[in-house]
Formats: structure tokens, sequence, C-alpha cells
């Protein structure tokens, strides 16, 4: 079915000549900001990306990167689109093999626009401990992620797998795979990228901080309680709003 779909790579482009009304020329694969490339960061050379991208009546698609090619090699025309089943509909493919779990977020959850899934190190390193990293030490993690769900390990590509995410996805916008990597998820791919480049950031520093062999400075609680303030206001997800307010 998928070679089926398929088109040539010498063809012009995916997107149809008439436009749906919300379908726009995108790029999927984020761009890393300047410090990530500088410090080295392949948190997302090796990421699966996938944002929706058209509702037009009752077509609803997405668009995705393709297996087995590296992300800084892919090519627009390398981008794949989706139905919300998982076809095919035009693009070079084949398709992530991840796509059903990008899949499940967007079902499960509509204010996801946009989904990461990468295997970045050091966040990784805490994912095949099956813990997630300490909160309270950094206000831009508080902010933008705060406490980090840890889904059970099942087979990569498999709908089990995918489905391992589905406790999480409402009040969690980063989820740490456990022996295989993480996903997050937001409004854009741009937004979803930095979350990856936040929580990968912040894994290395707090273990570098650890060798440094101080204590560790915990931020205040009133000072929590003003970051979760700022949260609530910014409509970020976090867990500890979600359990002061469970009906909001
Ligand atoms: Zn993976």
């Amino acid at each position: 079915m998928l070679r089926r779909n398929r088109v040539s790579r010498g063809r012009k482009r995916f997107l149809p000549q008439r436009q749906p009304a919300l379908l726009k020329p995108i790029s999927c694969v984020p761009k890393s900001s300047p410090s990530a490339e500088s410090s080295g960061s392949a948190a997302t050379s090796t990421a699966t990306v996938a944002t929706l991208a058209c509702a037009s009546g009752r077509t609803r698609c997405l668009l995705c990167t393709p297996t087995l090619i590296s992300k800084r090699d892919i090519q627009p025309a390398d981008i794949c689109l989706c139905d919300l089943d998982g076809n095919m509909l035009a693009g070079n493919g084949p398709r992530t093999s991840e796509l059903l779990l990008h899949l499940e977020i967007y079902k499960a959850n509509p204010r996801a626009r946009a989904v990461v899934h990468c295997h970045p190190p050091h966040a990784t390193a805490f994912a095949i401990t099956g813990t997630a990293p300490p909160i309270g030490l950094i206000p831009e993690y508080e902010i933008f992620i705060g406490p980090a769900a840890v889904a059970r390990y099942e087979t990569p590509g498999t709908q089990a797998f995918a489905e391992t995410v589905l406790p999480f996805i409402q009040d969690h916008n980063t989820i740490l795979l456990s022996n295989h990597g993480i996903v997050c998820w937001a409004d854009t791919v741009t937004h979803a990228e930095w979350l990856v480049e936040i929580l990968e950031n912040y894994c290395k520093t707090y273990l570098i901080a650890q060798q440094i062999g101080k204590p560790l400075a915990f931020l205040p609680d009133e000072k929590i309680q003003e970051i979760l303030a700022l949260k609530r206001r910014m409509g970020l997800p976090d867990a500890r709003i979600a359990q002061l307010e469970p009906h909001e």
C-alpha cells in the first residue's frame, strides 16, 4: 500500500496545487538553536517529527519525517504526508515507523499540534533508569516542562508502545520512554523541539552538578508556586497544577 502511494523524487512537491484551507507548507524538521548546535547536541539528529498539517472538511492529515534517513540529510521532498490512520498520502517514504506514537498523542490531546520523539543521550540515560530528573532546580525547566512522566517499556514501533504514553499526555508535555528515549508535544514543531533541548540540557547540567560534590540548591517552595502561577497564565501543562485543579 505504501509503495502504491509513493510519488517519484522528480515530482515537484507533494503539496496539492489547491491547498486545503489550513494546509500551509511548513518545515517539519525543526532547526536546533545555535546553542544546541555549538554544544554538539545530537538531540534531534535521530528524531522522528510529526505535525498536524491540514483540516479541511473531512480531510485531516499530518506531515512526518521518513524512516531510514538521517534527519540532517532530509530535504523538503522527503517529508511524508499521512492521514491520521498512518497511511501515506504523498511523499517519498516510507514514513517513520514511530508514527503510531505520534498519532496516539494527537488523538488523546487536541492541544498537541506537533510531536518530536528522539533519543538524546542525557535524557535517555534517565530513561534507562526508569526515573525522571529531579525538579525544583532551574526555573526554565520548571516553566516549560516541570515533572516529566516515565512511560513503561514496550517494543518500539508497536501499538502497545504507542499506548504507553496515554496515561500522561494530558498533564505532561514531556515523557521519558523507558529504555528508549523521549517524546515531547507542543503547539508547533519548533516549540516541541525546544522542549527536547530544554530537557536534554537540564539532564546534562544536573549530571554535571552532581559531580561537583556540593549539595544541590533547590528553589524555595514559594518560588515554585510563583512559577506554577505563571504556567497557569501561559496555559502550560503541569501535573502539579492538575493535582491542585483537577477539574480545570
Ligand atoms: Zn525511538
